[in-house]
């Protein structure tokens, strides 16, 4: 449409001197990886993870699913990510005999910091800041928008690392949304800190994803599954 817009005397135009969008093809459904995307795991091998030491991580692979084995630790991407849009898909396991924090749980970490809770938080109440779709401690869902356990849920995660100073002084902090199965649960919330004090402090720098392998109480399992994860780096 042809439109020139009079706002307070400036005319606005079309400016054909702007430079053209850069293509990004996209997946065949949104939820496939778009062609500028880097596949975290497409089903069939689990090369871009690590447990914490460098080894490699002994979770499962099953029907093109990754199997959290509890107990064996959490993975880590071996790239380091800063900014980003991310895409997960997580199946969280039905535990009856267990309630609030103990059933199904895990949890992405954004740079290996920054906790988006996964919990079966289906008709199973907890304190609001820890239930599915929370920024752990920091900010509970604006929605609980969980399916039931045992059905495939998306997270898309738009984050925003923090903008630091060359002497590693934090100008702006990060900032984080998150749609749950299309719905928004977090709105570009900025985020005040570390989930907790043992994790690395070193908010300037990119950090790893991170998936939890939930070991709480002791000696319950937990199969939590993931599926189709891929990011999009974000320009600084
Ligand atoms: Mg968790």
């Amino acid at each position: 449409m042809f439109t020139v817009c009079l706002t307070a005397g400036i005319v606005r135009g079309e400016d054909r001197s702007l430079p053209q969008p850069r293509v990004v093809t996209p997946g065949v459904t949104d939820s496939a990886p778009p062609s500028d995307a880097v596949v975290l795991f497409n089903g069939h091998d689990t090369s871009e993870w690590t447990r914490e030491d460098g080894s490699p991580i002994k979770w499962a692979l099953q029907s093109g699913t990754l199997l959290v084995r509890t107990g064996t630790g959490d993975a880590y991407t071996k790239r380091k990510i800063a900014s980003a849009q991310i895409h997960i898909e997580f199946d969280v396991p039905y535990m009856p005999a267990q309630h609030d924090q103990a059933r199904g749980n895990s949890g992405i970490f954004l740079q290996g910091r920054y906790e988006i809770q996964i919990l079966d938080s289906y008709q199973n109440p907890t304190y609001a800041d820890g239930s599915c779709g929370a920024l752990y401690n920091e900010y509970a869902p604006l929605v609980n928008a969980c399916r039931k356990p045992e059905h495939w849920q998306t997270y898309d995660i738009i984050f925003h690392a923090p903008k630091c100073s060359p002497d590693s002084k934090v100008l702006t902090p990060g900032d984080v949304t998150v749609l749950q199965n299309g719905v928004l649960v977090q709105d570009h919330v900025r985020i005040k800190g570390p989930t907790d004090e043992a994790l690395d402090q070193h908010v300037c720098d990119a950090g790893p994803l991170r998936l939890q392998d939930h070991v709480y109480p002791p000696g319950t399992i937990t199969p939590m599954r993931f599926r189709n994860i891929w990011y999009r780096a974000l320009a600084e």
